[in-house]
């Protein structure tokens, strides 16, 4: 199904506790250090607020582009690999908080959907916090599935919630 060829992908990285910058860095690193990974562009590091759970702690989240010649899957592999280096537990159902969590938003233009698998990513277009780092580094990509730009996605949001660039959050 895939070739070798290089993809273009887009990564959410997000941390809400311990060192979140440290961590969003420390996996940042670790996925350059990868011999079929390359980081093209990283975007500034946001803060937000906890989305679908209740805890107090917010996060820092960044979306990176990278390129790379793994498959979905095996990308997925290493982002896992790298969590769990980084000190990411699971304990069970639902969300809790996290050192890393590091998302595939999109692999190409590719739409694909398996039990371990959903991409593009199923709640980028309603995530605030995924949208505008990836607003500021390529607004104007088209999302394979709604055929709409990061942008309008985006604008279409009715009450976004807050995100602030890291450091101007009161
Ligand atoms: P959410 O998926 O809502 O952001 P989460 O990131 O907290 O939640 P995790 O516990 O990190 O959820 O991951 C649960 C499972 O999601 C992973 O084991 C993985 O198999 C699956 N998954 C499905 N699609 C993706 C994707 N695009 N990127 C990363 N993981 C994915
Ligand atoms: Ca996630
Ligand atoms: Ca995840």
């Amino acid at each position: 199904m895939y070739n070798r060829l290089m993809a273009i992908v887009y990564l959410s990285l997000g941390s809400n506790i311990g060192d979140r910058v440290g961590y969003i860095q420390q996996a940042t690193s670790l996925l350059s250090a990868h011999q079929d990974i390359n980081i093209v562009t990283t975007s500034s590091f946001y803060e937000t607020e906890p989305w679908g759970m209740e805890s107090e702690n917010w996060f820092v989240n960044a979306v990176i582009q990278i390129t790379t010649t793994l498959s979905p899957e095996s990308l997925l592999d290493e982002c896992q690999r790298i969590e769990t280096q980084l000190g990411r537990k699971r304990n069970g159902q639902g969300y809790s908080d996290r050192t890393i969590d590091i998302d595939i938003i999109f692999y190409d233009k590719l739409i694909f959907n398996n039990k371990r698998l959903t991409i593009p990513h199923k709640y980028f277009h309603k995530r605030v916090f995924m949208l505008v780092p990836m607003l500021e580094i390529a607004d104007d990509f088209v999302h394979p599935f709604f055929g709409k730009t990061v942008s309008s996605l985006y604008e279409a949001i009715e009450e976004p919630e807050m995100v602030y660039l890291y450091g101007t959050r009161i």
